[in-house]
């Protein structure tokens, strides 16, 4: 068995994530060869005959774009691998800014740039948006996480190169959050800042914004056992992902309406910062952007190349 893992424009923290699989990598490496990994190994093209291609990161310029083509032809089944390649990811967020502002910005606009502030003409071309690898390619199989989990990744890695089906949890963050709803009286949206949440109960009902009940599960619920709300980092929960009229931004508002009897328009009135709040791993996915209620399409900058 041949594997690959392709690197787009993401931070290669998923790559590290399978390093970070330690001893189960060695069961893993009994099974299979890494043939191709830029980032663990010294390796510029992916060969042919690769049996799974594993790409982290989304499509956000030409060259991402052209190893994409490459590594889909080269393989036999392709993984989107973290939530950069399944949606966009963080590196979505970037089109909340126009190319132009973009490169202006890295080339002249911070300290440690070169005093000339030329904006080089011999990098990728950036494409007018950023792309989920499923926009563009056909992905055999979807692993979300920013990066994907370790006690998640334990589960699938053996069964996907047996060729096996892992029996997975399909269920929400919340599904694995073991706490209690409190009293939501007088309910006020807070700042991750404000105050310290109690431990207990849970931060939606104690107003930080959680977005456990859209986000899909498999980490344990991890931020919110250790005090932080859930950000999403996982992307959209099944339900979400199923239900064209369903968007994280209108049932999240819909499920804090429900939770405080708040009226969902004054509920949309103190949400704050919708694109890094809802979206800042979703924004570059057209599947999420396609959605009837979806906000993105009012956040994005640039709209054609
Ligand atoms: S999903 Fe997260 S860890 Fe993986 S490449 Fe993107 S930003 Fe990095
Ligand atoms: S909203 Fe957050 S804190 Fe509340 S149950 Fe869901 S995951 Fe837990
Ligand atoms: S709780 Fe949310 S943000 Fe934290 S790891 Fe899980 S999906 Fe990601």
């Amino acid at each position: 068995m041949k594997i690959a893992i392709e690197e787009l424009a993401g931070c290669s923290g998923c790559t590290i994530a399978v390093l970070d699989l330690h001893e189960t990598l060695l069961e893993v490496l009994k099974e299979a060869e890494i043939v191709y990994s830029p980032v663990i190994m010294d390796a510029k093209e992916p060969p042919e005959g690769i049996d799974i291609a594993f790409v982290t990161g989304c499509v956000r310029n030409e060259e991402n774009r052209e190893r994409l083509r490459k590594i889909r032809s080269r393989a036999k089944i392709l993984v989107a691998f973290g939530t950069c390649a399944c949606y966009g990811g963080v590196s979505g967020l970037s089109m909340l800014s126009s190319n132009d502002e973009i490169f202006k910005t890295v080339y002249r606009g911070v300290d440690t740039v070169k005093e000339d502030g030329k904006i080089p003409s011999d990098v990728p071309k950036f494409l007018y948006r950023a792309f989920a690898v499923g926009d563009l390619e056909k992905v055999d199989y979807y692993i979300t996480g920013c990066p994907p989990k370790e006690q998640f990744l334990r589960q699938i890695f053996p069964a996907l190169l047996k060729g096996d089906k892992a029996e997975l949890s399909r269920k929400s963050v919340c599904s694995e959050c073991d706490r209690k709803m409190g009293s939501v009286e007088g309910w006020k949206l807070k700042r991750r800042y404000e105050g310290i949440p109690d431990r207990e109960h849970c931060l939606l009902g104690q107003g930080y914004l959680c977005l456990g009940p859209v986000t899909f599960g498999r980490c344990g619920a991890a931020c919110p056992k250790n005090n932080v709300p859930c950000h999403g980092c996982n992307g959209p929960s099944l339900d979400i992902l199923r239900e064209p009229c369903r968007d994280l931004y209108n049932m999240m508002v819909r499920r804090i309406s429900d939770l405080t009897d708040i009226p969902e328009k004054k509920v949309e009135g103190e949400l704050y910062d919708v694109a890094h709040t809802m979206y800042p791993f979703t924004i570059g996915s057209l599947i999420m952007e396609d959605k009837e209620n979806s906000k993105i399409r009012d956040l994005v900058k640039e709209r054609s190349g």
